[in-house]
């Protein structure tokens, strides 16, 4: 169990942000997995996405799959 509360996505309303991170780099973040829309670390969860999952890793072929890059993990510690 993940003690922290969960917040729905601010974009779609559809799926809860969930932590993932990228598996080459370890850089984490929180994703909707409905909408793809991102949240960095440093970002106002309760705020409208700033970024999307396909914008992490820069511009990509038509048919990119960046889902393949990443996997779900922990919440990172709060400091
Ligand atoms: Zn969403």
């Amino acid at each position: 169990m993940n003690d922290s509360p969960r917040v729905a996505c601010t974009a779609c309303g559809q799926d809860w942000q969930t932590w993932y991170r990228v598996r080459e780099d370890g850089r984490v973040f929180l994703l909707c997995p409905e909408c793809d829309s991102v949240w960095l670390p440093e970002d106002d969860r309760h705020a409208p996405p700033t970024h999307h999952l396909g914008a992490l890793f820069g511009p990509q072929p038509k048919f990119f799959n960046a889902w393949v890059l990443i996997e779900e993990c922990t919440a990172p510690p709060v400091d």
